[in-house]
């Protein structure tokens, strides 16, 4: 049976390892299982969050409110938008199929950066859409700006800080780049780290409401990272209240859970659980630049939970992951991005210290 000729060129997601595979491939136990392959928030999640589903578990038979109140005014009050301007998703890839659908179609061609976030180009060739890149990784005004006047894309992607390399483009950068394009193109702003960018400095912090004046720009957030809600799937979008109408034409209903919808919630009441996860973070990143230092290792400047080496030919960026996947640590191989690079989440001082231990050892350092 022949299926739709786009899914063709599609290569899957490659998501980071779970735990169980390790367990099962090299018999280790699961505690000793370090993971540090998906940007999941080492802290865990708030407690208070915790508590509230635990309290609401019964409540499973219960479809959430389907108009997200409760969510979208907590939104609206951290951000000082409206709750017209958000769309909720089952995380913030939701929203970005639900973009990819209502834009695309065989003649679009979408911009991006040579080196980003996977969905966009998988939900772009969904729709049998042309995928152009920069030729850098990083952000480039004029590599932009470039690229969208020769190819005229209908999508824009500008992901800050940029995953899988940690890299951010700064607020003035982002919006030379928006001044330059026409109001036809859709420029997605995918805050999904924003919230370490923004504690490490502020020219690199985006909010909404930057955005919200612009008639083809729109905004991502997430849960998944630093609110410790990989798990859940909830994130958001924010934009004029007209892109967002569109969009929520896509959105079936009920796309979160119930648990979800309060997890988001309760999340948004906790904030120093964010607080204390952004100083963890932090304190900890310090170790890897050093470690890097230590060792002749470049690196990406980090903005995000994460910290991208480089490596030269000392390394094989796939030995490298393979020989720490045996040792019970999972990191991300980059070389499927063309990259001989690793992205490390950066974790709690103990799994850090064992990622140091057990890099050292297996590339005789
Ligand atoms: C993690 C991530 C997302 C979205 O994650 P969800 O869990 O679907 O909310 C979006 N963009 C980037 C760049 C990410 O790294």
């Amino acid at each position: 049976m022949k299926a739709n000729k786009v899914l063709d060129s599609i290569k899957n997601y490659e998501a980071g390892l779970p735990i169980e595979l390790v367990v099962r491939k090299f018999g280790i136990e699961a505690k000793d299982v370090v993971k540090l392959a998906s940007n999941e928030n080492p802290k865990g999640t708030s407690l208070a969050v915790a508590n509230a589903i635990k309290e609401n578990a019964y409540k499973a038979h219960l479809y959430p409110d389907d108009s997200m109140y409760e969510l979208k005014e907590a939104l609206s009050s951290k951000y000082t938008i409206t709750p017209s301007n958000i769309i909720i998703g089952a995380g913030s890839d939701q929203v970005l199929e639900f973009i990819s659908r209502a834009f695309l179609d065989e003649e679009s061609k979408v911009l991006m950066s040579q080196v980003t976030f996977a969905m966009y180009e998988i939900y772009a060739k969904q729709m049998g859409a042309t995928i152009i890149r920069t030729p850098s990784y990083e952000h480039k005004v004029d590599e932009f700006i470039a690229s969208y006047k020769e190819h005229k894309p209908k999508i824009v992607y500008i992901c800050t800080p940029n995953n899988p390399t940690g890299d951010a483009i700064s607020k003035e950068n982002l919006f030379k780049i928006i001044n330059a394009i026409d109001k036809e193109t859709l420029i997605v702003v995918d805050g999904a780290y924003m919230e370490y960018a923004s504690a490490k400095d502020e020219k690199y912090s985006i909010v909404p409401q930057n955005i919200l004046d612009e008639p083809n720009v729109i905004y991502l957030g997430t849960f998944s990272k630093a609110y410790g809600l990989g798990g859940m799937r909830v994130g958001y979008g924010i934009a004029n209240k007209a892109l967002i109408q569109i969009l929520s034409k896509l959105r079936p209903p009920f796309n979160i859970t119930t648990l979800s919808l309060l997890s988001a919630i309760e999340a948004l009441k906790d904030e120093s659980f964010v607080a204390d996860s952004i100083i963890l973070h932090q304190e900890e990143i310090i170790r890897y630049e050093e470690f890097a230092n230590s060792h002749n290792i470049e690196f990406i400047d980090s903005y995000t939970n994460f910290i991208t080496y480089l490596f030269d030919d000392r390394f094989d960026s796939t030995v490298v992951s393979n020989a720490l996947l045996e040792q019970g640590v999972i990191i991300r191989n980059l070389a499927s991005y063309g990259m001989n690079a690793i992205r490390i989440t950066v974790g709690t001082a103990k799994q850090n210290s064992r990622f140091f231990e057990v890099f050292t050892n297996t590339s005789s350092l």
